[in-house]
């Protein structure tokens, strides 16, 4: 990569030679006044112009760059989701006879009582599945499974970017400027 160096043209435009044009007459692109370019130690003195290429490398890196670091940012969002979420997994009730009815409670009941409960139950079994605590389990379970869905998704999402930042081919170069 040549140094260029920004050189002033009569009417203020700064127009980029390198030290190859030294001693040179040339000609400004844009009010077309000449311009002597100075000899080497008078190219040093002047501003050295930023160079566009390497500036321009660095765009391009910078968007597969950013690729990666949105990918990575969404795979480190779904750590702190997949923790929680798997933290607060349902668990399956243990039905204990408790939970149809008191136990204890039997106990102080009269038997005749007892013996309208027992009847009650023979006749119409319980079913665990549809007993508010197995519902609200299965609803948990439901909405647990959305969680799971969704971490899914955006940790794919943010995958598939951290793969695309590193192994996309690099953009075509941009067009170098008077080469
Ligand atoms: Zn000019």
């Amino acid at each position: 990569m040549t140094t260029k160096y920004l050189l002033s043209c009569p009417r203020g435009d700064k127009l980029e030679v390198d030290a190859s044009q030294a001693g040179l007459l040339i000609v400004c692109e844009r009010c077309g006044s000449e311009v002597t370019v100075p000899t080497y130690r008078g190219l040093a003195s002047l501003e050295r112009a930023v160079p566009t290429l390497p500036a321009k490398r660095r765009g391009e890196w910078s968007a597969k760059q950013g690729l990666a670091l949105l990918g990575g940012i969404l795979l480190i969002a779904c750590l702190p989701l997949l923790y929680y979420t798997l933290k607060n997994s349902p668990v399956r009730p243990t039905l204990i006879i408790d939970e149809v009815m008191n136990v204890k409670e039997l106990d102080q009941h009269p038997p005749a009582l007892v013996y309208d409960l027992w009847v009650q139950l023979r006749d119409t079994p319980i079913d665990a599945e549809e007993l508010p605590v197995m519902l609200a389990y299965e609803d948990n379970l439901e909405e647990h499974a959305r969680w799971y869905w969704l971490i899914g998704v955006v940790g794919t999402i943010g995958f598939a970017l951290v793969l695309a930042g590193i192994f996309l081919p690099p953009a075509r170069r941009a067009p170098t400027v008077n080469e």
